[in-house]
This record gives structure tokens, C-alpha cells and sequence, in this order.
């Protein structure tokens, strides 16, 4: 990739499909977001369905973690970046939102996310229905969302980037540089759900994520 590529808006590269070997283009899109930074948005939609979403930062490429305490529907409205590498965690809840394969990135805020957690976790908790208590945990679960979405609940909102391309933007915000091990322990490639150790895992969660997306 050629750096002069960056000076302008957009532009466009092809490549092969990883899935039906067509030609595929691929759209850059540059845009700037206050307080933190340029970013390139890079998306590619095939007729065969293979498409791909991701957002890197051009400015920041150190290992980071946000962390922002949702109280108040200003947080609720803080400006949420996930790329394909960040990882999304809320401690109270033992939820953890690990990239995926087939993960994608979003531009949203705290009420955004979530919203994708909550739908994320009605269909875990379909699966689990045979289950009682992973069942009346999913749904204790959901109720806490609600309660957090609708400003009377206070929980944490984690994002940790090992290639600092995801952000919470938050004066409250508090932003912490990863170690090198820390953000080596940061996974790729499966979404996990570990409500209490209780092994309520699997793998499939973005791609429900992909069908509701269009
Ligand atoms: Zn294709």
C-alpha cells in the first residue's frame, strides 16, 4: 500500500474474492472523526455474498483500552469505533464481545452497543432455552440491559484494541495503553459469552450480527 494512496478521500484497489476468485473491489474511504483522529473505512461487497467491513485508525496504532462507567444518557450517547480488532467487554454483566471472524466494525455509541449486545443475547438465549439456569440467566441478563438502557442502572463499558483502531470518544473515558503481553491476550477469531464460567459459548454470534445488518 502506497502511503500517498491516504491524500486522497477515496479510492479504490481490486483483488481476487477469497470465495468465488471474481475480481472485488475494495473502497477506501477516508474521514475524520473529532477528537480522535483520521480513519479509513474499508468495505467490499461481492455478488457471490462474501463482504467485509473495517475501520483503521491512521493516527493511533498503540495498543489501547477504553473504559467508560454508563450512568447517565450522556454516556449512553458517547461515540463508540469498533474495528474487527477490538474487543468489547462488560464486567457486570460477564460479557465479553471477541473479534470474529466474520466480525464486523461499526461506528455507533454506548446505547448502539448495547443494543447489539441485548440482540446478541436473545439468541444466545433461544439456544439455551432447554437450559433453566442458563436460560433465567440470559434473561436476568436482558432485564439489566433494559434497566441500563433506560438510564437506572450503572454499568462498564470496555474496549480494548490491540492495534488501537477502536475508541470510546468520552471526556469520562478513561484510556489506558495496553502491554505488549496485554494485548497479546486479547483473542482473534471467536466470540465468547462466559456468564459466570457457566460455558454459555459459541461462535456464530456476528454472523447474526451480518443478517440483521441488511
Ligand atoms: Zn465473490
Amino acid at each position: 500500500m502506497n502511503h500517498n494512496f491516504y491524500k486522497h478521500e477515496s479510492f479504490e484497489t481490486r483483488v481476487c474474492c477469497p470465495l468465488c476468485h471474481d475480481d472485488l473491489v475494495i473502497n477506501w474511504q477516508k474521514d475524520n472523526i473529532p477528537y480522535f483522529g483520521e480513519i479509513m473505512y474499508i468495505s467490499a461487497k461481492c455478488q457471490c455474498s462474501f463482504h467485509f467491513a473495517d475501520t483503521l485508525s491512521l493516527s493511533s496504532k498503540e495498543p489501547i483500552r477504553y473504559e467508560i462507567s454508563v450512568e447517565t444518557q450522556e454516556d449512553l450517547d458517547a461515540r463508540v469505533i469498533r474495528s474487527t480488532s477490538g474487543t468489547i467487554r462488560i464486567p457486570e454483566m460477564g460479557v465479553t464481545i471477541e473479534p470474529g471472524m466474520a466480525s464486523e466494525s461499526y461506528i455507533t455509541n454506548i446505547e448502539g452497543v448495547l443494543h447489539r449486545v441485548r440482540s446478541v443475547l436473545m439468541t444466545a438465549s433461544r439456544w439455551v432455552q432447554e437450559d433453566e439456569d442458563k436460560f433465567s440467566r440470559s434473561q436476568e441478563l436482558l432485564c439489566m440491559l433494559e434497566e441500563v438502557i433506560a438510564g437506572k442502572k450503572k454499568i462498564t463499558v470496555v474496549i480494548e484494541d490491540p492495534f488501537g483502531n477502536s475508541a470510546i470518544i468520552s471526556k469520562k473515558a478513561i484510556t489506558t495503553k495496553l502491554s505488549k503481553e496485554e494485548a497479546e491476550k486479547l483473542n482473534n477469531g471467536m466470540i465468547v459469552f462466559d456468564i459466570e464460567k457457566s460455558e454459555f459459548t459459541h461462535k456464530a454470534l456476528e454472523n447474526v450480527q451480518l443478517l440483521e445488518g441488511n
